[in-house]
């Protein structure tokens, strides 16, 4: 059973962006979170007002192995990755919806029997 040909259409439009951003490199799993943090000096004000906190500062955290793990950024690193970012995060939509459109295409089948109790 081959794809159709809205299916293989999308399929290539898929596999040109997910390409175009490969090429690129910039790749990057994980986000940036703005911190503003009290620092060491016991007679700082960062310590009683939220707003004369230090800051901001950026952190790259991702999860590994169900831990998060994280780097500081200067705010350059900051500007740079947030795009490298956004291309993971779009490399993951569009593998979501090249799934879908198999699932579909599944469900879509003559042969594919609806699902019943006992049935194997
Ligand atoms: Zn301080």
């Amino acid at each position: 059973m081959a794809p159709t040909r809205t299916h293989l259409a999308e399929a290539r439009r898929i596999a040109d962006e997910l390409a175009a951003i490969v090429r690129t490199g910039s790749v990057l799993p994980g986000s940036i979170v703005e911190r503003h943090m009290v620092c060491g000096r016991p007679n700082c004000a960062c310590h009683a007002e939220r707003d004369r906190r230090h800051g901001p500062y950026y952190q790259w955290t991702r999860k590994l192995a169900s831990k998060t793990v994280g780097r500081f950024l200067s705010p350059e690193q900051h500007e740079d990755y947030e795009a490298w970012i956004s291309n993971d995060r779009r490399i993951h939509e569009l593998i979501r919806r090249i799934e879908q459109l198999g699932i579909e295409a599944l469900e879509a089948d003559p042969r594919t029997r609806r699902q019943q109790r006992g049935a194997p």
